[in-house]
């Protein structure tokens, strides 16, 4: 099979194989949901409801706070019992969250839907951005925004993300081979929004099935590319570079070079909303990792507490385990998440439960490991280093800013040093130096 690839990135051991044989279930019903009000990139959603307000699935609790935000749905039948700020890992801070205690089976409240070929490009639009739809893959920025580039950006290729680079997490691979119709009709509907004709879905060569099954199935309509497996061959520049040979340039968006790339998942995401007219309220993760009793890839409702899932749908963890490391997300990207009553977010694609490693942390020797693995060509001790030493105008002189944050350099640094940390810390002080501007 011949490849297609990038400069850079790592091949850490792969771990798919204890969820990847696993069909996708449907989780029973949480008693209690917690929705942030952010669970996207951009402003905070404004809640719409009060304390006591009874509440249907799939009802707007929260407004879009700006030009680029999300609506936020209710994935539950029930009460509101808060509304009150909540520490968020995933921002850093503390947001507006709304708690609600189900009281019965699903009472749906649904969005405008029906044949797909009879909306207009702004009525799809309307639908996605009412759907509350943003990056599955992790990105979490609104889909509406993503496929409305300005007028000036000509896009003439969308690529559908079905790398699934992470180590662990196999919910995009179920997602190819159990939905791929629903995909196909989320395609169909981008491509009628970005008025594209080129297709392409890039996917890891370590899914072969998926490869051989889709390549059939969507023959004539998506162009199916190989991708040789390596870490982060899923992340949006790598995954452009790889299929078309265009590279975005330094600083720039895939827009830029006419490209709009998507995920799987996301596809699925906007099938639901314009024909079923179901706001996003549930999504698919891998439950994983060696900790773990029972690994398993499962539907899950926004919202839902990681202990919940941990204990309904993953049996526990392992006895005689101690400090068991839970990441939201793989073991490359992922948060780490210090209480369990975290609720899952739409961009959570993976729970990954890990036995504790040695401690990280000791000093640069020097090997430029972390230079060779690189996928955006930068100096990762160097970066490591200014953020340290506060010094943020150079950290970006020398690319602070274009740093992907793919955990890559960590992985192979033998001393351990943990340069993701540092950079997502000095780009936070930076960008707030100057005032939320780059
Ligand atoms: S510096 Fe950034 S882009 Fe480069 S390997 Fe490290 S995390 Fe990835
Ligand atoms: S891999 Fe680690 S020890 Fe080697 S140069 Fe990079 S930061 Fe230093």
């Amino acid at each position: 099979m011949n490849l297609a690839t990038f400069k850079g990135g790592v091949h850490p051991p792969e771990k798919k194989e204890l969820s990847k044989e696993i069909p996708i279930q449907k989780s029973p019903l949480p008693d209690k949901v917690v929705v942030f009000m952010q669970q996207h990139t951009g402003a905070p959603a404004k809640p719409v409801v009060e304390v006591g307000q009874k509440v249907k699935t799939g009802q707007i609790i929260g407004e879009p706070g700006g030009f680029i935000s999300a609506y936020v749905h209710s994935p539950v039948t029930g009460t509101v019992t808060e509304v009150k700020k909540i520490s968020n890992i995933i921002f850093g801070k503390a947001v507006e969250a709304v708690v609600i205690q189900r009281e019965s089976e699903d009472e749906w409240e649904l969005l405008p839907h029906g044949d797909y070929e009879k909306f207009s490009k702004e009525e799809l639009l309307d639908i996605i951005k009412k759907a509350g739809i943003v990056g599955l893959g992790g990105a979490m920025f609104p889909t509406h925004v993503k496929l409305n580039p300005p007028q000036d950006k000509k896009i003439d290729t969308l690529i559908i993300n079905g790398a699934e680079c992470e180590p662990y997490l196999t919910i995009d691979h179920r997602m190819m081979l159990e939905k791929s119709e629903e995909i196909l009709i989320g395609i169909k509907i981008a491509k009628k929004i970005l008025g594209v004709n080129n297709v392409y879905i890039g996917i890891e060569s370590n899914k072969k099935d998926a490869i051989e099954f889709l390549k059939n199935k969507w023959k004539g309509q998506v162009i199916v590319v190989p991708l040789k497996t390596k870490y982060p061959q899923g992340a949006e520049k790598q995954l452009i570079y790889a299929i078309t040979g265009k590279e975005v340039p330094r600083g720039g968006l895939p827009m830029d070079v006419g490209v709009v790339v998507q995920n799987v998942s996301t596809m699925y995401a906007i099938k639901e909303a314009v024909v079923d007219g179901k706001p996003l309220v549930e999504r698919g993760l891998t439950l994983t990792g060696e900790a773990i009793k029972r690994p398993g890839n499962w539907w899950v409702r926004i919202g839902t507490p990681i202990s919940w899932i941990v204990e309904n749908l993953g049996e526990g963890f392992k006895e005689g385990i101690e400090n068991v490391k839970v990441l939201m997300g793989g073991p490359m990207m992922g948060i780490p998440i210090n209480n369990l009553d975290t609720p899952i977010v739409k961009g959570n694609n993976g729970i990954t439960s890990l036995i504790p490693e040695e401690q990280r942390g000791t000093f640069c020797i020097r090997c430029s490991y972390c230079v060779d693995v690189c996928p955006m060509g930068l100096q990762p001790y160097l970066l490591d280093l200014l953020g340290k030493k506060r010094k943020y105008d150079e950290a970006v002189e020398v690319g602070l800013l274009d740093c992907i944050e793919c955990g890559s350099c960590s992985y192979v640094c033998p001393a351990k040093i943990e340069h993701v940390k540092t950079i997502k810390l000095a780009k936070k002080v930076y960008r707030a130096l100057r005032g939320g501007k780059k």
